[in-house]
């Protein structure tokens, strides 16, 4: 049922198309062993993250110092910058886990800030902030301020809770003068200079965000993991295994480690690059960065098929005689379009012949939306096999063998056959008995991580310093 297009539709293609199609099928495949074997390597970039600081995958440490108990409480304010939209929330923890009240805005990112400089970002951030008190008449003192947990979904260097000096910018976004900045810390500056009554109490990635929230109810939560726009992964550490680090805590002290593995293979030794994947990397903004997430994450899912259609097009292959204009307009194509085009069953695929239109403006005829679904699944089933690379590592290395991996993300969310193919690849990476009745490792739905996890973790920071460890 996954394979919407059936193999006699392809008998039907011409002989340059199924030449093309069998081509890129084999291109875009990664069979059970490779999947091993990188999955295996990345076990080992893990290792040598926590034992040395400048290594490829950077595990940084979080300070969330152990799971939540679930008697987390209180009101605490929650801002989460995202590369479109920034959302704020007001959250309510209250006696019992399960029942948690949200009050939230979204803003939309103006151009601008998008790509102006670090005081235009911050000072936006803080005005939103201030509107979203005024809107929910939200009122907090010099003494007694609100208490924000803030969500930044970028690779962060924490000397502390509520510090993150972002190392460098991923999923596109560029704005000036933060690389090498305390995020935090200009947060804190741009809220100052407003005067507002709030606290910024922690910084916290999305992973880390996901994990937390879902664990204040589930207890067999074992992986916070974002399957979106961007993709990485956040998992519990015992302090003394993280050796690049002196904390004087107890060796036993869990720490939430966000390994930034997006970052995997950055040294190109292990994943099986196409040309396509090469282009992508090569004009992007940090070319030789990334490499794992620009082939898995939301983000370029969509630029890697319009890499291939432009290369066909160009051939004379696909589309031939028609106006490519916007199919040479760079990520175009989000991973909504490659759903929507591998999930149409619609008679004719009427639904994606008028999202080609829409689109790209191509009349697409029945043999290349045949060919078209075909890419779309052969893309989206790469990407979500070496999805479990990292999962399956951490599992591993942690000796990990049942639990739920909390899931977010445009990817894992949205894309309908995703959780069933990361399954799948799971047990061929992880040897799971072919004849299980159930997966021992289950991709669960993440609690809204950078509002309700960003409260928990402020609440379980706040009751720490109150109790006075750290
Ligand atoms: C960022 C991570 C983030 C992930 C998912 C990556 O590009 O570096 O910090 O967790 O995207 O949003
Ligand atoms: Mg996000």
């Amino acid at each position: 049922p996954s394979q919407p297009v059936h193999q006699h539709e392809v008998d039907s293609l011409s002989p340059d198309l199924r030449q093309e199609l069998e081509r890129l099928e084999k291109e875009f495949s990664v069979d059970a062993k490779k999947l091993k074997e990188i999955s295996k390597q990345f076990e080992q970039e893990l290792q040598d993250g926590l034992d040395k600081y400048g290594s490829n995958i950077s595990m940084n440490v979080t300070w969330v110092l152990g799971w939540p108990d679930g008697h987390e409480t209180g009101y605490f304010l929650t801002v989460d910058l995202g590369g479109t939209n920034l959302r704020v929330c007001w959250i309510h923890l209250t006696e019992r886990s399960g029942d948690i009240k949200v009050t939230q805005e979204e803003y939309k990112l103006p151009k601008e800030v998008k790509t102006g400089g670090a005081d235009q970002l911050f000072d936006f951030i803080a005005e939103q902030l201030k509107d979203f008190l005024e809107k929910h008449e939200l009122r907090g003192t010099k003494d007694e301020p609100l208490q924000l947990g803030f969500t930044f979904s970028y690779p962060a260097h924490q000397d502390y809770i509520d510090h993150g000096k972002l190392v460098t910018w991923t999923k596109g976004f560029e704005i000036d003068g933060v690389e090498g900045e305390d995020a935090a810390g200009l947060l804190r500056a741009a809220i100052e200079k407003k005067d507002l009554p709030i606290h910024l109490v922690a910084l916290i990635n999305d992973t880390t965000g996901a994990m937390i929230a879902s664990a204040y109810n589930d207890p067999d939560t074992i992986v916070g993991a974002i399957f979106g726009t961007g993709c990485n992964g956040a998992y519990m550490e015992n302090v003394g295994s993280i050796h690049k680090l002196e904390t004087g805590l107890p060796p036993e002290t869990p720490m939430a480690i966000n390994c930034e593995y997006g970052a995997f293979d950055n040294a190109h030794q292990a994943l099986p690059r196409t040309k396509y994947d090469i282009k992508i990397d090569e004009e992007s903004p940090k070319p030789g960065e990334q490499a794992f997430e620009k082939m898995s994450a939301g983000l370029y899912l969509g630029e890697i098929y319009r890499h291939v259609v432009l290369g066909l097009h160009e051939k004379g292959i696909l589309f031939a005689g028609q106006d490519a204009a916007k199919l040479h307009e760079p990520y175009s194509l989000d991973t909504g379009f490659l759903s929507a085009l591998e999930n149409d069953m619609s008679i004719g695929m009427s639904d994606t012949r008028r999202s080609f239109r829409e689109h790209l403006g191509f009349e697409a005829s029945p043999e290349e939306l045949i060919f078209s679904q075909r890419l779309a699944e052969a893309i989206a089933v790469r990407g979500a096999r070496l999805c479990t690379c990292g999962i399956a590592a951490i599992c591993r290395k942690k000796g990990i063998k049942s639990g739920h991996v909390a899931a977010d993300g445009s990817v894992a969310n949205k894309h309908p056959t995703f959780k069933k193919r990361w399954a799948a690849a799971m047990g061929e990476v992880l040897d799971w008995a072919e004849d299980r009745k159930e997966d021992p490792i289950t991709i669960t739905s993440a609690e809204d991580g950078s509002g309700v996890g960003a409260a928990v973790i402020a609440a379980m920071t706040l009751k720490r310093a109150k109790e006075g460890n750290m």
